[in-house]
């Protein structure tokens, strides 16, 4: 049966289970277990101590090629394998990130799966859920308010009110509120300064809460932020302002990885959620782990393509958290290939083996990162019902001819059952044990040649270019001993290139690095490429003109 039905309208027909069903077949007691309502709870953290002996499960992760305006589905497929272990035995847990209401409200309309592929309760999944970004944003901005009213009360720590760079946050699309000025009135209105605000899931907070392992390591990584620069140029942090025991409280209930489970009953926790493209693209470490903990296979999902979500966990969250993933599936779908391939989007329905022959090229290159890193991957076909006979022959030839394994997967269709075939191939490329995998680049190599290796080896460039900006900042950062941290490339999710309108694969080309930030707290320099911003505007015609809600509280338009 093809759904003819819209991702909300399926999602709302759903039965779900009570969450303590979902946790005891988990097998976490009932204390363990903070129920929001009937369909989501909070897990505390004792399940990490109480499970500290017991193997991990096998982390499995889900990246894919670059985006299309086309869709690829690669949170469908995330859950769709989820539900699909499930339908062959497995005790698989599914790892996700919280949804942003900033493309909930603009592009999106929703990122929780989609078809019969969804976690539910969707509506409170794409809305306020349990409140964790409410909390990420307020910590934010507590710690904003601190320090206006910290240089207010006559600046004991001597704060450069021209550098400060911490900003405000809120979790919208609202490009208005890129650059403001604040503190404008008089004397008993605050300092008046520059400001600006960053969309919450590009703040440290959000990186910081999805690095942190546990309560400790939250408030160590949060004393460590550098908010500002002093008039002697040296950094300022959260410690010296006394604020990082308030902001651990503020989010203290959040760091609680939240469960909830998908269209079939398959246990999934939901927690964190950094963009990938300006920010490192992970669900948290948290959540990984307790995943891990309590399933034989963790399937999660690292965000875009696999040059920005799969590098950064790769790079970044593995590597930090101590984590191995034993396999990754490289998501694909053939009308994004044909876009890679230069059709444009209102033919996609048309048959055109040529265009997705040249369209391949993007995800060889993904497969050759993949490769870089040593970990064994699958290619999995997201099937979409306009897909020719002709085009998925081509596609099945051109990963056997390479010795790829391939799967089609039609879990948008028809569940996990359209996921079997992928399930059982990432067990026997696991079983094969050639997974060598290694981050790519060495930590202790300067900023300058980490940006250069991902830039060459991930993303194809030929060079890199550091503007005057950034080249200063090297030096500024090498001397505050900030070099020794990984990178969080801030690049745009729809090219390997800085230029989002390089489809394909681009040859020859430079990456531009503008800008550094430092995000010490969390533990890696941001890395600000080409025209990135840390705040997105909406389009032209935002997703939430389409909403509305019906008389009895039912969502109506969220996809
Ligand atoms: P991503 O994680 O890559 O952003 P999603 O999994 O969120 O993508 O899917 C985006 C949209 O595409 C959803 O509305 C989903 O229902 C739809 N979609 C995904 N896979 C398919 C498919 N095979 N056929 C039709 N629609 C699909």
């Amino acid at each position: 049966t093809v759904p003819f039905q819209s991702d909300i309208e399926i999602a709302q027909e759903a039965s779900m289970k009570r969450i303590h069903e979902i946790a005891s077949a988990l097998d976490i007691q009932e204390e363990e277990l903070e129920p929001y309502g009937h369909y989501k709870a909070k897990l505390s953290l004792s399940v990490l101590e109480r499970l500290q002996s017991k193997p991990d499960g096998k982390i499995i992760l889900v990246t894919a090629i670059n985006p299309t305006p086309a869709g690829e589905g690669k949170s469908t497929v995330t859950v769709g394998l989820g539900q699909a272990f499930h339908k062959i035995g497995k005790k698989a847990v599914i790892a996700l990130r919280e949804p942003s209401l900033g493309p909930t409200m603009g592009m999106k309309g929703g990122a929780a799966g989609g078809g019969y592929s969804q976690v539910v309760p969707m509506e409170d999944i794409n809305l306020h859920f349990t409140g964790d970004l409410h909390a990420i944003t307020t910590a934010n901005n507590a710690l904003a308010a601190l320090i206006d009213n910290h240089i207010q009360q006559g600046n004991e720590l001597g704060i450069d009110v021209r550098k400060i760079v911490w900003k405000r946050c809120v979790d919208l699309n609202d490009r208005a509120l890129r650059k403001v000025v604040i503190g404008l009135g008089g004397p008993m209105q605050g300092v008046p300064r520059e400001d600006g605000f960053d969309i919450t899931v590009a703040s440290e907070i959000m990186a910081v809460f999805c690095l942190a392992t546990d309560m400790a390591d939250l408030k160590q990584r949060l004393s460590r932020i550098v908010v500002a620069y002093d008039m002697q140029n040296k950094p300022v942090t959260v410690e010296a302002l006394g604020a990082a025991g308030a902001l651990t409280l503020l989010l203290k209930d959040a760091l609680k990885p939240n469960l909830v489970q998908t269209l079939e009953h398959t246990p999934a926790i939901i927690h964190g959620g950094p963009f990938a493209n300006i920010a490192h693209g992970c669900n948290s470490v948290i959540a990984t782990k307790m995943a891990a903990k309590l399933g034989d296979y963790v399937v999660t999902e690292a965000g875009f393509g696999a040059d920005l979500g799969a590098e950064k966990f790769l790079n970044i969250k593995a590597r930090t958290a101590g984590i191995k993933p034993e396999a990754v599936v490289i998501v694909a779908t053939i009308r994004a290939l044909k876009m890679h391939g230069g059709v444009a989007k209102d033919q996609l329905k048309e048959e055109n083996v040529e265009a997705l022959e040249n369209g391949m090229e993007n995800l060889q290159k993904h497969v050759e990162t993949l490769q870089a890193f040593g970990v064994p991957f699958v290619v999995a076909i997201n099937r979409f019902v306009t897909d020719t006979e002709a085009e998925v022959a081509f596609l099945e030839n051109w990963c056997a001819e390479r010795g790829y394994t391939v799967s089609l997967t039609e879990v948008w269709e028809k569940g996990g059952q359209g996921g079997v075939d992928l399930a059982e191939k990432l067990l026997q490329v696991i079983e094969q044990g050639t997974n060598t995998y290694a981050p790519l680049y060495d930590i202790e190599a300067s900023l300058e040649e980490k940006i250069r290796t991902i830039a060459q080896k991930v993303y194809g460039a030929k060079d890199v270019e550091f503007a005057p900006q950034a080249r200063k900042q090297l030096l500024q950062f090498a001397g505050e001993g900030w070099d020794k941290l990984p990178v969080c490339m801030a690049k745009t999710q729809y090219s390997l290139s800085d230029d989002p309108s390089k489809l394909g694969r681009p040859s020859d080309f430079v990456i531009t690095v503008r800008e550094l930030k430092p995000s010490i707290g969390a533990g890696f320099i941001v890395a600000l490429t080409g025209t990135m911003l840390t705040m997105p505007g909406l389009p032209k015609k935002p997703a939430a003109l389409n909403m509305d809600v019906a008389a009895d509280g039912k969502a109506v338009g969220l996809f």
